[in-house]
């Protein structure tokens, strides 16, 4: 068998949701919000598939879903993407990033990797036969600095992987580390693949920057937009590329033998889903960061080190105020002696030795959440 996958643990986020379901614990682990997403949106793909065309789709996507992703970014993110040349449909930012990463990383090829990282990034750049190069970020900030870059880089880097906002920090990169990362990729000719998913949770009035909008980075930026976050469907698996026409071309190809199409009432609904008006996605971010507010305010009354949440579903506490060296053996014992299911962040780092950060899921209800700080508030007590 392959050891790539062979010696591969389980996903972190499926370990928690098993022993949250086998232990009866409050799920704060994985990534998924309680909400069901919105009805006009659902209501389309169920009557998509009753009365709409259910066979193969075309294998780049259908014509409505890669027209909304155009108009979409042009309206939220000032891009001017040509929908037949530079945009394309996958199953899920998974089969985006995978195909990204079989495109464009060949044998002996160095790829640059931020950790923490997504669990799915370096298996993926392993399978390609690239070589990770780590840039390790710490809590609380995360941020880049050029130093860390000037040592990750090298004339074989083929390519960087980036997320942003950053799962699991829920951290946003700021400007000046967009731009410092750019002129990297400039300078050593690297592509970036950057995983936008959580490009529209966003709190507290930011809005996303996209790096393929940078200077000089249209030719060399494959950006990945996922519709399960941006609708809270994270089962749909509905993920976009978007890149210049070089590149895609490419991309395509190693899209055509991976999955091929996505359901097409899917992408009917999506297509939908992103021409809603901006309402939606303000109302959206609103009640996010309103459940943040809520879970937040309880752990820093209980006393938790809150590191502040800019995005995402998630937020972080450092635990090495609590005198914990081992956020494993933390969440291992938050599970099966208080109820409550967490996400350890050392699962997300390869090399460098991060161990006091601990993440929440917030995108819960509010009766979810409080039960989820009740319980808290045990692991609190005895620990004092
Ligand atoms: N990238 C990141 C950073 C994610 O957090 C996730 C899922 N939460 C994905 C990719 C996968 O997205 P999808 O479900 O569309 O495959
Ligand atoms: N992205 C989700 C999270 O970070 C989980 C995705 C998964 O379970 N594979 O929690």
């Amino acid at each position: 068998m392959n050891p790539i996958f062979a010696n591969l643990p389980t996903t972190v986020f499926e370990v928690m949701s098993s022993l949250a379901r086998e232990t009866g614990a409050i799920n704060l682990g994985q990534g998924f919000p309680d909400d069901p997403g919105p009805e006009d949106v659902r209501r389309k793909a169920a009557d998509e598939a009753l009365n709409g065309y259910n066979q193969y789709p075309s294998m780049m996507g259908i014509p409505d879903l890669r027209n909304a992703i155009a108009t979409h970014y042009k309206h939220w993110q000032g891009l001017d993407l040509d929908a037949t040349t530079e945009v394309m449909v996958t199953s899920g930012a998974t089969e985006a990033l995978a195909g990204a990463i079989l495109g464009i990383v060949e044998p002996g090829d160095e790829v640059v990797l931020f950790e923490p990282m997504y669990d799915a990034y370096l298996p993926l750049v392993r399978l390609a036969g690239g070589i990770p190069r780590f840039v390790t970020l710490q809590p609380p900030h995360f941020r880049l600095t050029e130093e860390a870059l000037a040592k990750a880089f090298s004339p074989k880097t083929k390519a960087v992987l980036f997320n942003n906002p950053l799962n699991p920090t829920a951290t946003i990169f700021s400007a000046e580390d967009l731009a410092l990362l750019a002129e990297y990729c400039r300078r050593h000719d690297a592509i970036v693949i950057s995983d936008e998913v959580w490009e529209h949770v966003v709190f507290d009035g930011r809005r996303h920057q996209p790096i393929l909008g940078l200077d000089g980075m249209r030719e060399r930026a494959v950006k990945i937009g996922s519709a399960g976050k941006i609708f809270s469907l994270t089962g749909w698996k509905v993920g976009f590329v978007c890149a210049a026409p070089h590149i895609l071309k490419v991309l395509a190809k190693s899209h055509q033998f991976l999955t091929f199409t996505t359901p097409p009432n899917l992408q009917a609904a999506v297509a939908y889903g992103l021409g809603k008006d901006d309402s939606y996605f303000e109302g959206m971010r609103q009640n996010f960061a309103r459940s943040r507010d809520r879970f937040v305010a309880g752990l820093t009354t209980l006393g938790f080190d809150v590191i502040p949440s800019q995005g995402t579903y998630f937020v972080n506490i450092d635990i090495a105020a609590l005198g914990e060296t081992d956020d494993v053996a933390f969440c291992r014992r938050l599970v099966m002696e208080h109820g409550v299911a967490a996400i350890p962040v050392s699962a997300f780092y390869a090399e460098g030795a991060v161990k006091n950060v601990v993440r929440f899921c917030f995108a819960k209800k509010d009766s979810t959440l409080d039960a989820g700080l009740e319980r808290l508030a045990g692991a609190m007590r005895k620990a004092a």
